[in-house]
């Protein structure tokens, strides 16, 4: 009973933050009217600084990104399908937010999760991955942020790349920050989406908000070195540093 109240408390804060776009996006300060301060990435409003935007980003128990062990992995009896999006070409818009390139499409397709509907928002790229395996940081990330229209609750599948073959959706992405560009969100999700972690987690910007579905696709996708460069100049320390895991437990599949 506590913990399904607990998680109407965390949905309806989700709520009322209004936070379920910014994940990757403009911030929602805390901060006292009149007080420019803006979180980022350096050192004088940095992660370690962005309790004083939101105050769960420091007393948050839940938070992510998380380091995951694979031998300390539970595995799932289940599985969903995150076989998505259908087949939607379709324009999209391709912004620099000021913490990431974020690309946002007209109509995103979904995914299924526990026979819920979640409709692809948005999604933006890390310069390094914020979740890590075994401490290993793959070379980029995309965190794709959907949210079930009904519930609002949101849930994040994140896309590895590793440095490899010239990736075509990249390619288009990068070369159009700050216009449209025609996109399927399914090419750019590996072929095998079966394996993923799974945890609950947190948006992993300010305000931090808990109660995210996290799916880590192990599959990595493969961006060239000069992809991954030409990313870098837009960002290449975007990424939060791993927070402790608490009473949390990894599952796997
Ligand atoms: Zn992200």
């Amino acid at each position: 009973m506590i913990k399904k109240i607990l998680l109407v408390l965390s949905i309806a804060a989700l709520v009322l933050t209004g936070c379920n776009y910014s994940e990757g996006g403009k911030p929602k300060a805390n901060v006292s009217a009149g007080d420019k301060r803006n979180w980022n990435y350096g050192t004088n409003n940095g992660p370690t600084h962005w309790e004083e935007f939101s105050s769960t980003c420091g007393k948050g128990i839940h938070q992510s990104p998380v380091n995951i062990i694979p031998g300390k992995t539970l595995k799932m009896n289940h599985s969903y399908d995150l076989s998505m999006h259908d087949d939607i070409t379709g324009l999209a818009k391709v912004i620099d937010n000021g913490h990431s390139i974020k690309v946002t499409p007209e109509h995103g397709g979904h995914i299924k999760l526990h026979g819920e509907i979640f409709d692809l928002l948005q999604y933006h790229f890390h310069g390094k991955s914020e979740h890590t395996i075994d401490g290993k940081r793959f070379d980029m990330v995309a965190h794709m942020v959907h949210q079930n229209p009904k519930t609002k609750q949101l849930a994040v599948v994140a896309v590895f790349f590793e440095e490899g073959a010239k990736n075509k959706v990249l390619e288009k992405i990068i070369n159009h920050v700050g216009s449209t560009v025609q996109l399927d969100a399914q090419d750019f999700v590996p072929l095998q989406t079966e394996h993923y972690y799974h945890y609950i987690g947190s948006l992993t910007t300010p305000p931090c908000s808990e109660n995210v579905q996290w799916y880590l696709l192990k599959q990595p996708q493969e961006a060239s070195e000069e992809q991954i460069k030409h990313f870098r100049k837009f960002y290449v320390d975007n990424e939060r540093p791993v927070q402790e895991l608490h009473d949390r437990f990894i599952e796997v599949n």
